[in-house]
């Protein structure tokens, strides 16, 4: 077979792969990092990949039908939030929408000073330190405390302490530890200060009921890859006269927010992923519960000293998905071992989960001693998660305990 050297197809690469027996049965619970696609996801994808190649922009049929798949969509996005059409633009990702809501606020809007949390995701935190290095906007951090929750009392001083015109963005449900704002109390806090205010809902969204038309914010963040929809299709939510403006410039698509021909199939992926997700939102919720609570007692019994990080174990203030775990040994291969073993979980969160210092959510909420001697783990959770492979990882990090425990005793003999 002549293979090409710089393109392989993964049914190649799994060839490859098996070949070297690298291939095993895989138990993933990363699903914070990203989801497994659906097979009706895949299916209707695949169905407007081979029928509708028209370009939406086109005034012919071919054009016009691939353009009422998108506004299709748009709907039924819109439905959920309980918002118009007109304020749904599909981006390529939950890290484009936040850029563009951030970025615009500060270029068109006349943001002059952003309050945010030092527990964003880096595709707010770097925008807004890009804004603060190129536009000068004044930077305001709010502490959280060691749970991981901020003081709305000092939230709301803060934007009080200044007339410069501010964009508060404070992520909803945290991807590492998963801890939840109060969505509610934040925006109307901000809507009676007449501040604007972002909220980064990546993880919380399709999870979880969202109403906008009760809760006053601005600008929210969509990603379809977590809730097992395609990479590369998101949308960002964007308040009906927020006066925002277009960063990406070209054609008028997207009400002349978002120019570029549009991702049709990712789109109609990220609707299908949605609509599978909200008629089963009752069902997957208990079960992925279940699991994490399951999760946690498991944990409890068998490794000795384990603790949890956040509120990340408590069921109504954190997010069903994710259990955030503090090891009582330290071990930065960890993730590597479990690995090894078959298990995909993640030390933090998958765009630092490759650097060994602990993430900056970590360095907030644990002591020295936690962070000199601890490991944090991030074991997120989706409908597909079973018991059995909750066993499995459970006995993997016994056996890797004990290991430390020897390895301990060895040291202290010798
Ligand atoms: N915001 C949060 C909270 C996330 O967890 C992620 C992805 O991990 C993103 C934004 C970025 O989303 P995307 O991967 O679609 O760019």
């Amino acid at each position: 077979m002549k293979a090409s050297l710089n393109f392989f197809t993964n049914f190649e690469l799994r060839k490859i792969l098996k070949k070297e027996s690298k291939i095993m049965d895989r138990i993933y619970l990363d699903n914070a990092a990203t989801t497994p696609l659906s097979e009706e996801v895949i299916d209707a994808m695949v169905d407007v990949m081979k029928t509708n190649y028209g370009n939406p922009s086109s005034t012919h049929s071919l054009g016009q039908e691939a353009k009422i798949l998108i506004e299709n969509v748009r709907r039924q996005v819109a439905d959920y939030l309980h918002v118009t059409p007109a304020e749904i633009i599909f981006t390529s990702c939950g890290t484009e929408s936040n850029n563009m809501i951030i970025k615009s606020c500060v270029n068109h809007l006349g943001v002059e000073r952003i309050i945010t949390s030092p527990m964003e995701h880096k595709c707010v935190a770097e925008t807004v330190l890009d804004m603060k290095k190129r536009r000068g906007v004044e930077v305001v951090y709010l502490r959280p405390d060691q749970k991981g929750d901020f003081d709305l009392i000092q939230l709301e001083e803060i934007i009080k302490s200044s007339d410069k015109k501010t964009l508060v963005t404070l992520m909803h449900a945290n991807n590492e530890i998963g801890n939840l704002l109060d969505l509610k109390k934040v925006a109307e806090m901000c809507k009676a200060n007449k501040v604007l205010f972002h909220s980064d809902t990546v993880q919380s969204m399709a999870h979880m009921e969202m109403d906008f038309s009760q809760i006053p914010l601005d600008f929210a963040s969509c990603s379809a890859h977590k809730f097992h929809g395609p990479k590369g299709s998101g949308f960002a939510f964007i308040r009906k006269a927020s006066g925002l403006k277009v960063i990406i410039t070209g054609g008028p698509q997207e009400r002349s927010l978002r120019a570029g021909t549009e991702n049709v199939c990712g789109i109609v992926g990220l609707g299908k992923a949605l609509e599978i997700s909200l008629n089963n939102m009752d069902q997957y919720s208990s079960h992925i519960k279940e699991i994490k609570k399951y999760t946690k007692e498991r944990l409890l019994s068998e490794v000795d000293g384990v603790k949890f990080n956040g509120r990340s174990a408590e069921e109504e203030t954190s997010l069903y998905t994710v259990l955030s775990v503090l090891l009582p040994f330290k071990d930065p291969m960890i993730g590597l071992k479990l690995d090894m073993k078959g298990i995909a979980v993640s030390q933090g969160s998958a765009c630092s989960s490759g650097a060994t210092k602990p993430s900056m959510v970590m360095m907030m909420i644990l002591d020295e001693d936690e962070i000199e001697n601890c490991t944090p783990l991030r074991i997120s959770f989706s409908h597909l998660t079973t018991k059995e492979e909750i066993d499995t990882l459970v006995d993997a990090l016994q056996e890797i305990a004990v290991s430390f425990n020897i390895e301990k005793t060895n040291v202290e003999h010798r």
